[in-house]
């Protein structure tokens, strides 16, 4: 589904991916931890092209990443991202939120993209919302319709950076029940958080980065149980 080979880039002489080389299956949910700056969101951006890299491949679902002919805007529509800061459109109603990439991107009519919108928003748990604004929702609602959004556009993959880090803490368990919802029917879904809960509740696998290497690429059973690195161990005793 997402196979990621040799991908490194560098600002200036800096390196921020190392030669990454890792595949995510189709239903596979995958957690990726590691240290601040360690390059988690850079490798997930490259993932639908919003961060270049200057050597490696990426395919999608049989799409080139990066190639020249790939359409971006189609690329990124069928992997839905979401980010830490919800990033939804201020001045526009949920229910344009939701309607507006389908109908730009994907053609639909105002009618179909409605209904389909209003139907994840359901699924989301905010049947209802429709006509308000972001900033009449808590943190946990707005997350919930920039999932909502994302799943609108029939995605393949769901990429996830920090979804619930800006989030006060009695609204992160909606977030991530909404998302262990989409994992338990089969969404494929890259998901760079520190909630170990959720990584041992819903992940299988779990890929743990440090300056901009992947060193562990293991399934979640052996990360918690036996990571091999020193870097992981340390990590694991500091975060749990
Ligand atoms: P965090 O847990 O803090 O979100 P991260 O693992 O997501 O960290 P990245 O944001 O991917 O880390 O950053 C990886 C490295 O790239 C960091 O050292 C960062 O300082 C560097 N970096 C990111 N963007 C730029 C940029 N535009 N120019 C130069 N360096 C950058
Ligand atoms: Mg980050």
């Amino acid at each position: 589904m997402i196979e990621i080979q040799n991908v490194s880039k560098w600002y200036g002489q800096f390196p921020v991916l190392a030669d990454c080389t890792t595949q995510v299956g189709r239903g596979d949910v995958m957690v990726i931890c590691g240290p601040s700056g360690s390059g988690k969101s850079t490798l997930i951006k490259t993932v639908n092209g919003l961060e270049p890299f200057q050597q490696g491949t990426i395919v999608v679902d049989g799409t080139p990443v990066g190639a020249p002919e790939t359409d971006l805007p189609k690329l990124r529509a069928r992997i839905g991202m979401v980010f830490q800061n919800f990033e939804l459109f201020p001045h526009l109603s949920v229910s344009d939120n939701l309607t507006l990439g389908q109908c730009k991107v994907l053609g639909r009519t105002r009618d179909e993209a409605t209904a389909r919108g209003l139907h994840y928003l359901d699924r989301v748990g905010l049947s209802g919302q429709q006509d308000k604004y972001p900033h009449q929702l808590s943190g946990g609602q707005q997350q919930r319709v920039a999932i909502a959004r994302a799943l609108a556009m029939d995605p393949v993959a769901l990429l996830f950076d920090e979804p619930t880090s800006a989030l006060d803490p009695e609204m992160v368990g909606e977030v991530l029940d909404v998302m262990t919802g989409l994992a338990q029917d089969g969404m494929t879904m890259m998901v760079v958080t520190h909630e170990m809960g959720f990584a041992r509740r819903v992940a299988n696998r779990v890929l743990f980065m440090d300056g901009g290497r992947i060193l562990e690429d293991c399934s979640k059973d052996e990360f918690f149980g036996t990571p091999r690195s020193d870097r992981a161990r340390d990590f694991l005793a500091r975060i749990i």
